[in-house]
């Protein structure tokens, strides 16, 4: 075995950052992936807007996470940390109105990995693609590779081995049949950061790929401003994501069309209006808002001036299930914070550590999937280079 030699396994965000940060150090690195180039889900993510990590306060940054260690991962390797890495490989970023951070305009998501890739050739480190991981242990790996199997010893292993949506970049979760075989507690997978789908009374096809803007999505416990959009089967957008989790628990979500409008003054408007669609309109609802509380409400319910108020600032949202896990932007559940140590390092299997999206945690979308993915493969390397 080569000294300070680590093989990372996974080729996204997280096995990059980890990667990166050991080849820093001098260590060996040599990077394995089952596709054939890697982090195909990280070009996808800058399909519709390349958002990398957000200005937010460190505060408020961390509390967007679910777990202790992830918010500590975060507050070590910072928003600003990242940008300055970011920077120092040729990426320069700018932050949104929303604090999205997203690279200049002119740098593409390719341009972005390749900076990335073309900073690490100044180091000792290798990509092996083709490469699927299908066992591991504190000193080496098993690595199938065109019907092969090749036992590969490493001082150090780093498992980044993703979430299970869009499983054609790569990001299968098959991996959690081997650790369910190694008695590594693992959660199983759920869609997160998901449109949601309505039961199937409802026929939103006419309005399918519409807006409803600056509403409020809530729960007993939590809201969020913002715009959704109507999909043929339910909604999805920014709030809807945010309340995920309350979803998950079967929480009651509602919708409130009109969060700046106190209901006195909606029952108002709509009972000196010619009627109740002349009252929506006097308070400016949308067309599309309009016609959305048509499709969902009762026909009695839309002709009731107090109960359709009551609607405008708290309807319930027909919830049924959460999009196909395949579709989502990302997943919760993998290796659940019982089985691995603050620095990443699984409990039962010293030497071996795992980081990003792999591990059961959950954020919205908004750059703070990413940031926490770097965030704690930044953290897995900084511990093996820094006690190794
Ligand atoms: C449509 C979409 C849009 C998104 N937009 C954003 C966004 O704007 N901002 C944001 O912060 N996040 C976004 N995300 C989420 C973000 O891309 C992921 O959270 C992030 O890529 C996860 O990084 P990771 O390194 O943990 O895993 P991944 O990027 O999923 O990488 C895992 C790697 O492991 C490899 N692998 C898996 N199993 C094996 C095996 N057995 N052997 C060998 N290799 C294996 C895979 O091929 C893959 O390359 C988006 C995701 C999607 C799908």
């Amino acid at each position: 075995m080569k000294n300070k030699s680590v093989a990372i396994i996974g080729t996204g965000p997280s096995g990059l950052m980890a990667g990166t940060v050991l080849a820093e150090k001098g260590w060996n690195v040599t990077f394995f992936d089952h596709k054939k180039a890697p982090a195909r889900k990280f070009l996808v993510a800058g399909h519709g807007g390349f958002n990398l990590t957000n200005t937010d306060s460190l505060s408020s940054f961390i509390e967007k996470f679910d777990r202790q260690h992830i918010r500590d991962a975060v507050a070590n390797f910072t928003n600003d940390n990242f940008r300055a890495f970011l920077q120092k490989i040729g990426v320069e970023t700018y932050a949104g109105s929303s604090g999205k951070v997203f690279p200049i305009k002119g740098i593409k998501p390719i341009m972005v990995l390749t900076k990335w890739l073309e900073y690490l050739d100044k180091f000792n480190v290798d990509f092996q693609y083709e490469h699927k991981l299908v066992d591991f242990s504190s000193e080496q790996l098993k690595m199938e590779y065109r019907d092969e199997i090749k036992t590969l010893p490493f001082s150090k292993i780093i498992l980044a081995l993703g979430g299970a949506s869009w499983t054609k970049t790569g990001s299968t979760g098959e991996w959690l049949d081997l650790f369910s075989q190694k008695k590594i507690i693992c959660n199983s997978f759920q869609s997160s950061n998901s449109g949601v789908v309505f039961q199937n009374r409802f026929d939103l096809k006419p309005l399918e790929g519409q807006y409803i803007k600056n509403c409020k999505v809530y729960s007993n416990s939590l809201e969020r401003f913002g715009d959704i959009t109507i999909t043929k089967t339910g909604l999805e957008g920014a709030p809807i994501y945010a309340l995920n989790k309350e979803f998950r628990i079967g929480t009651l979500v509602y919708i409130d069309f009109k969060p700046n409008v106190t209901i006195e003054k909606i029952s108002k408007t709509i009972a000196q209006a010619k009627n109740n669609t002349d009252g929506l309109r006097k308070l400016k609802l949308s067309k599309i808002a309009i016609s959305f509380l048509k499709l969902i409400l009762e026909k009695e319910d839309f002709k009731n001036p107090e109960i359709l108020a009551n609607r405008i600032k708290k309807m319930e949202i027909p919830f049924a299930t959460f999009q196909p896990i395949d579709k989502v932007i990302s997943t919760v559940g993998g290796v659940s914070f019982e089985s691995v140590l603050p620095t990443f390092e699984l409990l039962s299997v010293s030497n071996v550590y795992c980081v990003g999206e792999m591990l059961d945690w959950d954020a919205p979308t908004g750059g703070y999937l990413i940031q926490a993915c770097v965030a704690s493969g930044y953290s897995a390397g900084e511990s093996i280079g820094n006690h190794s």
